[in-house]
């Protein structure tokens, strides 16, 4: 594992930004195996594990035992396995629609928790990207604050696939943007950010990231062969 690397990378782009605030670490962990995930749980400063299927959430967190880390959603998540992502994940990073929040608030509130969650946007602008359209976000910022049984935390964004870094910081700007708007219209704290991977998290941090997802660089290359 490339632990220390990463660390100095975090370190140096916190510094270049002129932050001393936290950028906290999601070790994405889809494809990748108990025993390499209990590895990463030994580094103190990773703070999440982040999973894109809730079946493979699910299967692993079966058999993973105690963890200090909980579980993040960050796949898109169809309406229809809602309440097995309740069951599976401690909070869900890709509310992208007005359906789906209804139904995971609906779902919360019969099995009496309250579920951290963020919005997801699109802000690349691509049509291969789930997230929630800009044009429609206030739609759906409003419905999930309105909601008890939902406490929403922030938003998340994945940036654009291009080597144009104009274009990258260009679309977390937007989303750090949706951020600020939305702590006005909504009066809420909304303190995570979550924006940039293993090949934009620098970026990520210089456009004001507060929650980075690295898969890749910490893991190394997925196979999807095995799944
Ligand atoms: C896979 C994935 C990541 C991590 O990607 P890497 O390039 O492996 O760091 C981050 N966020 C989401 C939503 C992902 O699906």
């Amino acid at each position: 594992m490339n632990a220390e690397i990463i660390r100095e990378r975090i370190d140096a782009a916190m510094k270049k930004a002129g932050r001393n605030d936290k950028v906290y670490f999601t070790a994405v962990s889809k494809t990748r195996t108990v025993d390499e995930m209990k590895e990463a749980e030994k580094i103190s400063w990773v703070d999440f594990f982040g999973e894109n299927r809730v079946q493979e959430g699910e299967a692993k967190r079966k058999v993973y035992g105690d963890s200090r880390i909980s579980w993040r959603l960050i796949g898109h998540l169809q309406a229809n396995k809602a309440r097995k992502a309740i069951e599976t994940f401690d909070t869900i990073d890709s509310v992208d629609s007005i359906e789906l929040s209804e139904r995971l608030n609906r779902i919360a509130g019969e099995l009496g928790r309250i579920v951290p969650v963020l919005i997801e946007v699109n802000t690349s602008g691509e049509a291969s990207k789930s997230g929630v359209e800009p044009e429609n976000f206030n739609a759906l910022l409003e419905n999930v604050a309105g909601h008890e049984n939902l406490r929403l935390d922030g938003l998340m964004t994945v940036g654009p696939i291009t080597d144009d870094e104009r274009e990258i910081r260009s679309s977390f700007a937007e989303l750090r943007g949706l951020l600020e708007d939305a702590r006005t219209r909504t009066g809420l704290e909304l303190p995570i950010l979550s924006m940039g991977m293993s090949g934009d998290f620098e970026l990520a941090i210089l456009e004001g990231s507060t929650m980075i997802r690295v898969g890749t660089l910490l893991f190394g290359p997925r196979d999807y062969s095995k799944h």
